[in-house]
């Protein structure tokens, strides 16, 4: 396409495909220019007089236009796809298609937008709030079931929440550190000083730290100018650096990196088997007759009470988000045996690097694979990343 050719992506972030203004080329509405100004009025517009709490203020300013379609849409749609059948498939098949819509509209001009995190935690919310209003009172769900589910929800909550406390920034320190582990590993040399005796003197640490350095490379990111380290890579959506970063993760609004990758697979883990679950027991209760496997596809009467119908609607909604989330999480899975990030992959595929692998579900860079086990073992055992800066509470949205 034409301004593809006056722009080319920046061959370092592969999630930035193309950074060009649609404006430019005559795009005639854009919402998000509405969502800015409502955004900055949010912000700047209210208070006059009066004290304001800072963790009011910082509520208020993170607050976005695009919040307001997920809170009233969301369970507009829903009812109203609970009306009729027909009404359902259409709606449940256009809301996907929605949603990857308002993705583009954000991906190309690299904005945090609250968006997919609201629709997210709102989805969840809504579900479990119509499980405790209209299918316990049906009285066929045991208490067992009930605190199970509670308990996914919550704990889903728990891990997200960790989740978001940061993906391991890059920051100066870090190469600060990077440099004296350097400058400790020549005075090291000079004294012929062994690992033994630096054991000591308390810089072991840091000679393993040298060592492992010294056999890697640091680049510098053009766009933050500091040095980081191997497989770390530039968010645009962030604008910082993260340690061994994966992607940019719209439903947590947040980098998954070094830091986070292992709660963030917990997270749509737990996310997962919760829903699941809670799918399995809602159709339990609205089509007692029907095999589980069969009862989505097919409840005789569920239309019949308007309860009913929104539940199995509802069951409908979390199933299809459930089934993308699974793909999300199979991905993850084959990436790591793999050992190699969402961001590597991506690299790889662009710069033909990589070995398309399991019907293109992940592509094998053989950088830094050292077989299944190993992999896995330095998945789960990568230290956090040290050197990044504390998140703050403002931080978690
Ligand atoms: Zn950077
Ligand atoms: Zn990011």
């Amino acid at each position: 396409m034409k301004w593809e050719k006056l722009k080319p992506p920046e061959p370092d972030d592969p999630m930035c495909c193309c950074e060009c203004d649609m404006d430019q080329y005559g795009c005639c509405c854009d919402c998000e220019d509405l969502d800015e100004a409502f955004n900055r009025w949010l912000k700047d517009g209210p208070p006059k007089g009066g004290c304001q709490s800072p963790a009011r203020g910082a509520i208020v300013g993170k607050l976005e236009i695009s919040m307001i379609p997920v809170l009233v849409l969301l369970p507009l749609l829903l009812r109203v796809a609970a009306l009729h059948y027909l009404l359902g498939i259409i709606i449940l098949t256009a809301l996907p298609g929605l949603v990857l819509w308002y993705y583009y509209a954000t991906h190309r001009k690299k904005r945090r937008t609250l968006f997919f995190l609201t629709l997210a935690l709102f989805s969840l919310f809504y579900m479990y709030y119509l499980f405790i209003t209209e299918i316990l009172p049906r009285g066929d769900v045991s208490q067992l079931q009930q605190c199970t589910v509670t308990a996914g929800v919550i704990l889903t909550v728990v891990c997200l929440i960790h989740t978001k406390r940061g993906p391991g920034v890059v920051a100066n320190s870090l190469h600060e550190a990077h440099g004296h582990s350097q400058e400790a590993n020549k005075d090291s040399a000079q004294h012929n000083g062994s690992i033994q005796s630096a054991a000591s003197s308390g810089i072991a640490a840091e000679l393993q730290t040298t060592k492992e350095a010294l056999t890697t490379k640091w680049s510098t990111c053009p766009v933050c100018k500091i040095m980081r380290p191997p497989r770390a890579g530039h968010c645009r959506t962030c604008g910082s650096c993260v340690r061994r970063l994966d992607h940019h993760c719209i439903w947590i609004n947040s980098c998954v990196g070094q830091a986070n990758h292992r709660s963030f697979l917990l997270t749509l883990s737990v996310f997962l088997l919760t829903s699941l679950y809670g799918i399995g027991v809602v159709l339990r209760s609205l089509c007692p007759r029907q095999h589980l496997m069969t009862a989505l596809l097919y409840c005789p009467g569920v239309y019949s009470q308007s309860s009913m119908a929104l539940c199995f609607t509802c069951a409908w909604y979390s199933s299809i988000v459930t089934a993308g989330l699974l793909f999300l999480l199979v991905v993850q899975v084959l990436n790591i045996s793999f050992n190699v990030t969402e961001r590597e992959a991506q690299l790889a595929l662009r710069n033909k690097t990589g070995q398309s692998r399991l019907w293109g579900l992940v592509i094998d860079t053989g950088e830094y694979s050292r077989g299944f086990y190993q992999n896995w073992v330095e998945f789960l055992t990568m230290a956090d990343a040290s050197v990044s800066p504390r998140a703050s509470l403002t931080d978690l949205v």
